[in-house]
């Protein structure tokens, strides 16, 4: 073999490799962020303190990154998963990122079979009424309760449904306290970061932004690491989907199919 045919297998070699290194999905929201407690000012654009949360979860997504490569991820892609896909910028995320953004987004406009080997979550809140929960709602604060074939679930539990039925499983979580729980209940494998917890009636205690950053990036990449000990969490079919509100915000809906796909499409087909 001369020199170039030697480069030639290398570089061949190489790309092998890095294609060889689990593809991730991160699953981004807003409440679970470290440093984020007050629903009228830290959640939404033209609240007082919105650019900050934006700035906090942009640490902590690039954190996750940067720990999902160093473990040897070969591609990591973001979903943009607060207030309607609108809170991350292709500016501020990390360069070997990308990001899905936009409504609407029905889980197979970006999951298919497969199409991940695992998932994390970060910045993400317990299901309505959780116990110890900051911020804590499933879809809207209207909602008070979401089953899944009777079981209670919130939006970890309906990603990790909807990822299972995808084989894909969600692998670690950074979160509050009780997102950290509720992830462990459908993937008890999984690597959790409690960037913060209920302190007292409603306030939080949070870690620092730096902290939260250090142990999310080492959870991240213990998470890829151990990505083969995962087994994706699967629902049985049929499937029935029950949405129940608070008093006075709506009436209780029931979306049914043979597959949680099926049942999820029912109900992403009433969103506006
Ligand atoms: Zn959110």
């Amino acid at each position: 073999m001369d020199y170039t045919q030697r480069l030639i297998l290398l570089l061949t070699l190489a790309g092998v490799c890095a294609a060889q290194g689990p593809k991730i999905l991160i699953i981004t929201d807003m409440e679970g962020v470290g440093g984020v407690n007050n629903a009228e000012e830290q959640l939404l654009p033209g609240q007082r303190r919105f650019d900050e949360s934006r700035r906090l979860l942009v640490g902590e997504v690039n954190a996750a990154v940067e720990g999902a490569l160093s473990a040897g991820a070969s591609e990591v892609v973001i979903w943009d998963g607060h207030d309607g896909s609108r809170s991350l910028s292709i500016e501020d995320i990390h360069p070997r990122a990308r990001l899905i953004q936009g409504r609407p987004t029905p889980a197979d406009y970006y999951l298919k079979d497969r199409a991940y080997d695992g998932i994390l979550f970060v910045g993400q809140h317990a299901m309505a009424g959780a116990k110890n929960g900051v911020l804590a709602h499933s879809q809207s604060f209207s909602v008070e309760r979401i089953t899944l074939n009777g079981r209670a679930v919130g939006e970890i539990g309906q990603i990790a449904a909807i990822a299972g039925y995808f084989h894909i499983p969600v692998i670690m979580l950074s979160g509050d306290e009780a997102a950290c729980a509720e992830l462990l209940e459908y993937q008890p494998k999984a690597e959790t970061v409690a960037v913060k917890r209920l302190a007292g009636k409603a306030s939080t205690l949070s870690l620092s932004h730096p902290e939260a950053k250090a142990r999310i990036q080492s959870s991240a990449a213990r998470a890829v690491k151990r990505i083969h000990e995962f087994t994706p969490w699967s629902v049985d079919g049929p499937v029935e989907l029950r949405f129940e509100y608070y008093p006075g915000k709506g009436t209780s809906t029931v979306y049914r199919g043979q597959t949680v796909l099926e049942a999820y499409e029912g109900w992403l087909g009433k969103l506006p």
